[in-house]
């Protein structure tokens, strides 16, 4: 295929570098996630699995391209950010698909990296987009497209400017009715005799059931591929989509338990259960655990501020109340196995402030109704 000039394999296989995380190398790299983000507490129960079972990439999807215009479409924002902060309470990356411009340019800052679906494969205006974006781009192969096509579609990106696309073969549509696709295993060798570029499987949605997802995964790792994209759900029978493809929790933590011996037979690593968190991770995480104290400081002096308005300067200073939140505080700690003294050491320092803002307010608006007395008075 001469028009693969920036695709096409040259003398090596290429990696892409993504927050920490390789792919294309020895290590297999595990997605998961539900198909659709639902809500907050879905996607949280989705990233501890993930996590638990060694995953590194968090899926879900919150625009999203379905066959009938009357089917569950996504929830857009709301689901973004659901999305992003259970990656973030696992440490996990995140991935979510774009189906247009807006789309795109919507979520292009918030998740590690983009996705573009089946559907979209051949959209090439969006795929010069997602050449001009910075980040990975996960290029799933069309519902019927042809290992070249898909391959070519690759090369939009590359040649728009962006080096970091990753092939997904997820199941091209053939005569066969008892899977939803057909996976073309055969489809990752080839990928990677014609391109450099590293190849991922989607076993969930080329085989639309779930008894077929582990055995899948398994040969799509001894075919080559240099990860996985498995959709799972906390309660698959509750999914809004995919739920008979989706694993539960039990059975995507058992099937990356097995995992590890599949890689090794083929000269690749899969760590059950993941690697544990380096400092640099450790170090990350109490970044965000410290800039989300400082906001909610920030959030209860607010509404400090806003009782000070409702009470009398001499009533400012509550003693008994003080004491009542201390003492609930250090209960409390000590069911969090956290020392009572930082709460006895802290909780005054807080208070303190908080008085000495409401006293500052309350001095501010007598002066201002000062003035405003004085100028009724001089008229
Ligand atoms: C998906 O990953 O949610 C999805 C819609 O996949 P595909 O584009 O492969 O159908
Ligand atoms: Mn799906």
């Amino acid at each position: 295929m001469n028009n693969l000039k920036l695709a096409g394999f040259k003398s090596a296989r290429s990696t892409i570098e993504v927050n920490g995380i390789t792919i294309g190398g020895k290590d297999i790299i595990l997605m998961g996630g539900p198909c659709a983000v639902e809500s907050s507490l879905q996607m949280s129960q989705s990233a501890a699995t993930v996590k638990k079972a060694g995953g590194s990439i968090l899926r879900g999807g919150v625009f999203k391209p379905r066959t009938s215009p009357y089917s569950f479409q996504g929830l857009g924002m709301e689901g973004l950010n659901y999305l992003v902060q259970a990656a973030k309470e696992q440490n996990l990356l995140c991935v979510t698909e774009v189906v247009d411009a807006s789309s795109l340019e919507l979520v292009a800052n918030k998740v590690d990296i983009l996705q573009i679906g089946a559907r979209n494969m051949q959209n090439y205006e969006l795929l010069k987009l997602a050449g001009k974006s910075k980040k990975p781009i996960i290029l799933k192969r069309g519902l019927s497209a042809t290992i070249e096509e898909w391959l070519l579609a690759a090369e939009y990106i590359l040649a728009a400017g962006n080096p970091q696309v990753i092939l997904c073969e997820r199941g091209i549509r053939t005569f066969e009715p008892s899977t939803r696709n057909t996976l073309d295993l055969s489809a990752v060798g080839v990928a990677k005799v014609l391109s450099h570029l590293p190849v991922i499987v989607d076993p969930s949605h080329a085989a639309g059931r779930r008894d077929l997802i582990a055995a899948l995964s398994k040969a799509a790792i001894a075919a080559g591929a240099d990860g996985l994209l498995i959709e799972t759900h906390p309660n698959p029978a509750e999914a809004v989509s995919d739920g008979p493809q989706s694993l539960t929790p039990e059975q995507f933590i058992q099937l990356a338990a097995e995992l590890g011996a599949v890689a090794e037979s083929v000269e690749r690593v899969f760590t059950f259960g993941g690697k544990g968190d380096t400092l640099e991770a450790l170090r990350t995480q109490i970044d965000r655990v410290d800039q989300s104290i400082v906001e909610l400081l920030a959030d209860r002096m607010q509404i400090v501020r806003e009782i000070g308005d409702q009470k009398r300067l001499d009533r400012v200073k509550d003693a008994s109340r003080q004491n009542e939140i201390i003492q609930r505080l250090v209960n409390l700690a000590e069911e969090l196995q956290l020392p009572p003294n930082l709460i006895k050491s802290l909780y005054p320092l807080i208070f303190e402030f908080g008085v000495q803002s409401q006293i500052k307010s309350k001095l501010a608006q007598d002066k201002e109704l000062e003035a405003l007395l004085y100028t009724l008075g001089s008229k």
